[in-house]
């Protein structure tokens, strides 16, 4: 990732995504899938991701996240596989999880979603976004947008 501005590209993106986390960097890893010589910066605020919200993904996000950007066997070697939600009950009893009422699928989920730690994942779907060919720029606060006539937006 580059922390110097690209001045010498700075007029030469054809896109230019503001916000690197995981909407930013998947859209510069879609966009480039279908068009591999498409120019693509992404501006992002944060030198370094931190912890966020937005860590329980559902199974729609878990199929995109998955079999979209095809991260599957990355989720699965570095995140937490949930099997749709499960609920544990205790009361003074109860002194360990397996003692607990339980109510949760009693089969493995067909399509699973995940426990995802949001730091180290939005910072490996923005290393995967430069991997596919966008320059990645931190840090950098986008402050102002100025628009350009229609066809001539390089
Ligand atoms: C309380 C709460 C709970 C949630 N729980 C869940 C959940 O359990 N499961 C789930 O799937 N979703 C959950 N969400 C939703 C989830 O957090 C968001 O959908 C997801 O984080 C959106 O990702 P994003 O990449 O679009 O935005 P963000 O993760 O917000 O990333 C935006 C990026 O843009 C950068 N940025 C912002 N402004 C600028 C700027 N001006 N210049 C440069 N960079 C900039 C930021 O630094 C950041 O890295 C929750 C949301 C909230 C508020």
């Amino acid at each position: 990732m580059q922390s110097k501005p690209p001045y010498e590209y700075s007029q030469n993106y054809d896109v230019v995504i503001i916000g690197g986390a995981l909407s930013g960097a998947a859209t510069a890893i879609l966009l480039l899938r279908k068009n591999p010589a498409i120019r693509i910066l992404v501006i992002e605020k944060s030198e370094k991701l931190t912890r966020r919200v937005g860590e329980a993904t559902v199974e729609v996000s878990a199929y995109f996240i998955g079999h979209v950007l095809g991260m599957t066997q990355y989720l699965n070697d570095h995140h937490i596989s949930k099997q749709g939600l499960r609920f544990w009950f205790a009361n003074e009893k109860v002194k360990s999880l397996d003692q607990a009422a339980e109510v949760g699928p009693r089969y493995l989920a067909r399509l699973p979603s995940y426990q995802l730690d949001r730091a180290s994942f939005d910072e490996e779907v923005m290393r995967r976004a430069e991997e596919a060919g966008a320059t990645i720029y931190v840090p950098r606060l986008f402050l102002m947008c100025s628009s350009f006539p229609a066809g001539n937006n390089r």
